[in-house]
Order: C-alpha cells, then structure tokens, then sequence
C-alpha cells in the first residue's frame, strides 16, 4: 500500500449503552488516510495501480457520477503513482463542477462527460472497445472497482484489526468492499453489510463475480433497513444522528455511507440483536468529501 497506513487507528467508543448491552464497538478509521481521499476506495485500488505500474501503462481511466467518492481516489492514486488518468462522468457538463470535480481536476484527472443514456451502457462491450481504442495504454477500471482486483485490494483492510472481534461491519454499495473482507475474516467471525441502496437483494451473485468462492452464509448477514430511501438520499433524523455522534465521540461520518451503517449498528445494539460478549468492529470507510454538497452548517463537523 503506497498509502499511509500508519495513520489508521481502531477508536474504541465508550458509551453507557454499550456497557449496559455487553458490548463492545471499535472504529477503524480509514477515513484518516487523507482528508479528501478516504477509505476504501484507496485499497480498491491497490492492484489496478499495481497492474498498470508494471504494464509500463500510461494511466487509468474510469466512471463515475459528479460527486464521486470513486472518481477522485483515481485521480489521487494516479497523481501520486505517476499515471494519467481519465473521469468519465455521467450526464452533461454542468455550469458549475461539483467540489468532488474540482478535486479530480486538482489531481490532474481529464474529465469526459456523458450523457446519461451513454453512461448507461457503459458495461456493454460495443462501448468498453470504444473506451480501449480511444484510451489506448490506459487500464479501464469498473465504476467503484467493482472487480476481483478491487476485491482483492479491499481483502488487505482485514490486516489493519489488530484486535479481536466477533464481527466487522461496513456499509455496501457495489458490495467490493464487502466482498474482500469477507474473504479474509476468521471462520467464527461474521460480516454485517449495510446496503445504502435500496432493495439491494444481489449480493451473493455479486460476491461470487468478485471472489469466485462460496462463502458461509452465516458468516454473512446483510441489513437492509438502512438505506434511508436510497443511494444519497437522507431523512433529518440521520442528519441529526450523524450531529450527535460527532459530539459524542468526535466521529465524523457522511451522510451517503458511513451515518447510515454506524446508525444501523448502533440501532441493532440499542433492539439487543447483537449478543452480549460481542466485539464489534466498524469500518469507517471515509467518503467525508461527499458531506460538502450539503447546505453549510447542517453538520457541526
Ligand atoms: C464507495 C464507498 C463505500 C462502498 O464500497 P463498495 O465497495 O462499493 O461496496 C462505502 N463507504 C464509502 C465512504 C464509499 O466511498
């Protein structure tokens, strides 16, 4: 990891609750990497870098919509790897660039953007040979890296619980993440996801695109009563929520991911779904960058 990971750290949180129920609830804050470029995203990565490092490619080109948390790793990750990169972003060119954007264009990304019936098909293999033929020499990585590399990459956050715990939890949303940590966990751990889209009922056929294994069904348990009517969508409550963590245990959390998986978790201690004796690890997986298109002053963080 070209990253560093020494900043990582795994934040007990102490509250009464969690001594009342028997519990215990640790942070692993990957949102310390960097303050724009957080989390995750960075160790999805890993291996396309890898990969494109050792071809001798030019750079690396990839997908994603204005606000991005996917987008601007690349952007981050090429800049410091040495590599070009490409955004391709959906929809029209706006009057005016989201932040997350500006960021790519800071980090030297070229921006290409198209139109939303275009992006939609951008699985398809008419459009990815377009993409290689006008890229040539560049590595094309999925939206969201969603691939067995991205996978493979997100597998190495499992190395940085130096402590031992029942179960780890993460918010989903192509599921790459999820897909790699539970390829490393321990048989009598379990991983709790958290989709932050709505009836997300295909995560198994996800997890076999991007491991290739069966995996225990009991080490796994996705919870899909959090997403808060859907992918960036928010209720007050969240925000709020989101606000009293802050102050409580000075953790910051963005309202797309990382709010709705600890207030899923924390939901989930408060109705005694977790048994007493459980160890419980939380990984925070950044994306702070995305609360920047909220309204000023709606967080106290
Ligand atoms: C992208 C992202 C996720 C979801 O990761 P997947 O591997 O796509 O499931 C979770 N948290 C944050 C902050 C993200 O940016």
């Amino acid at each position: 990891m070209i990253f560093p990971v020494s900043k990582i750290s795994l934040q007990r949180l102490s509250d009464e609750l969690f001594d009342q129920k028997q519990v215990c609830l640790s942070v692993l804050r990957l949102d310390t990497l960097h303050r724009v470029v957080s989390g995750n995203k960075l160790y999805k990565l890993h291996y396309f870098l890898q990969n494109a490092l050792q071809q001798s490619l030019n750079g690396m080109v990839t997908f994603g919509g204005a606000y991005s948390n996917h987008l601007v790793a690349m952007a981050f990750a090429c800049k410091e790897a040495g590599l070009k990169s490409i955004g391709i972003v959906r929809g029209e060119r706006p009057p005016l660039l989201s932040h997350t954007l500006h960021a790519c264009i800071d980090y030297g990304m070229t921006l290409k953007f198209i139109s939303r019936q275009e992006y939609s098909e951008k699985e398809q293999p008419g459009f990815l040979k377009e993409i290689k033929a006008e890229y040539e020499n560049y590595l094309v990585v999925p939206e969201g890296g969603y691939d067995p590399a991205g996978s493979a990459g997100a597998a190495m956050i499992i190395d940085l619980i130096n402590e031992d715990c029942s179960h780890i939890c993460c918010a989903v949303g192509t599921a790459t993440t999820l897909a790699g940590l539970l390829q490393g966990i321990k048989k009598e751990q379990q991983i709790i996801g958290i989709p932050v889209l709505k009836n997300m009922h295909d995560i198994p056929q996800r997890i076999k695109f991007l491991t290739n294994h069966l995996f225990n069904p009991q080490q796994l348990k996705i919870i899909n009563d959090y997403h808060f009517g859907g992918y960036a969508k928010k209720t007050p409550a969240l925000v709020d929520w989101m606000n009293l963590l802050y102050q409580k245990h000075q953790l910051p959390t963005d309202f797309v991911y990382t709010g709705k998986m600890m207030f899923g978790i924390i939901d989930r201690i408060k109705k005694d779904l977790f048994q007493k004796g459980s160890k419980i690890v939380c990984i925070h997986t950044g994306g702070l960058q995305g609360n920047l298109s909220l309204p000023p002053g709606t967080l106290v963080f």
